[in-house]
C-alpha cells in the first residue's frame, strides 16, 4: 500500500511561494520517490526551477520516509538551512506535509507542493488502484473481497445499479463494473446467494465523517467518537 501523490500545477505552487524569497524543499524517500512526485530528481527540479524564478533555495532534503516520526531529527539536523528559508517547500503526501509542520522548531509556513490523491495498491508494476477509504466499517466479507466504495463509482452498498454493460461502469468503457466483480467473484466461489442479503444502511460515524480518528494502540482504545456512537450490547 503507497500513498499515490501527483504534483502540483506550477501555477498553484508559485502562489504559494509569492511571497516567500528563501526556501527549503523537503521530499520523501518512500512513496512520493514512488511516485516520481517528491524523490531527488523532483526535488533538484524544483530547485531548478525556483531559482530560475527568482528564488533562493536555502536548503533541500529527502527524508527517509515523511510521515515517520524520525522526519523530527532530520529537521533537527538541517535547522540553520531550514531557519534561513522563509517557508518549506514540502514534496511529500499530506501527512508528510503536517509532520513536517508538526515538528518544525520555529513557526513557519509548510506548504505542499503534491495533491495526496489515494492510498494505492499496486495492480502490476507502477499500476496503482484505490482499494479502501478506510471507511472504519468494512464491509468486504460481504463483497468478495472487492471494496464497493472505492471500486464502485457510486459507493454502491447494493449493487449493481443496472448501469453496467459488457462488465464495464456507466462511467467509463475502462472502468470496471465493481459490482460485476463482486458478482463474478461470489458465483466462483459458489456464494451467489449472498447477493440477495441487503447491507444496511451504512453507519458513517465511523468514517472520517464522524469526526478526526484517533487510537491509542497501547491502551487498546478506538476512536472516542465510536465509543461514544456505540449501541448498548442487546
Ligand atoms: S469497506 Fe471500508 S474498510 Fe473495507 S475496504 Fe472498503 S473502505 Fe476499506
Ligand atoms: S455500473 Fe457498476 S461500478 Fe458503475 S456505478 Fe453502477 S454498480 Fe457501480
Amino acid at each position: 500500500m503507497k500513498t499515490i501523490t501527483a504534483q502540483k500545477p506550477s501555477e498553484e505552487v508559485m502562489q504559494y511561494l509569492e511571497k516567500c524569497q528563501g526556501v527549503y524543499l523537503i521530499g520523501c524517500g518512500t512513496c512520493a520517490t514512488l511516485c516520481h512526485t517528491g524523490g531527488k530528481s523532483e526535488i533538484l527540479e524544483m530547485k531548478d526551477k525556483l531559482e530560475a524564478s527568482g528564488k533562493k533555495v536555502t536548503g533541500w532534503m529527502v527524508v527517509p520516509t515523511a510521515c515517520d516520526e524520525l522526519t523530527k531529527y532530520a529537521l533537527q539536523e538541517n535547522a540553520e538551512d531550514i531557519a534561513a528559508a522563509d517557508c518549506i517547500l514540502a514534496m511529500t503526501c499530506a501527512v508528510g506535509v503536517q509532520t513536517i509542520s508538526l515538528h518544525l522548531k520555529e513557526p513557519k509556513p509548510v506548504y505542499p507542493a503534491l495533491d495526496t490523491l489515494f492510498l494505492g495498491m499496486e495492480e502490476s508494476p507502477g499500476h496503482f488502484i484505490e482499494v479502501c477509504m478506510q471507511c472504519g466499517g468494512c464491509v468486504l466479507g460481504r463483497t468478495a473481497s472487492i471494496c464497493p466504495l472505492v471500486r464502485c463509482a457510486k459507493s454502491l452498498l447494493n449493487g449493481p445499479c443496472g448501469g453496467s454493460v459488457g462488465g464495464k461502469c456507466e462511467i467509463s468503457p475502462d472502468v470496471l463494473c465493481a459490482w460485476q466483480m463482486i458478482y463474478d467473484r461470489l458465483a466462483e466461489m459458489g456464494r451467489l446467494d449472498e447477493m440477495e442479503e441487503i447491507e444496511p444502511v451504512k453507519d458513517w460515524s465511523t468514517s472520517v465523517s464522524g469526526g478526526p480518528r484517533k487510537i491509542d494502540i497501547e491502551a487498546e482504545c478506538v476512536a472516542p467518537h465510536q465509543e461514544e456512537t456505540e449501541a448498548p450490547a442487546k
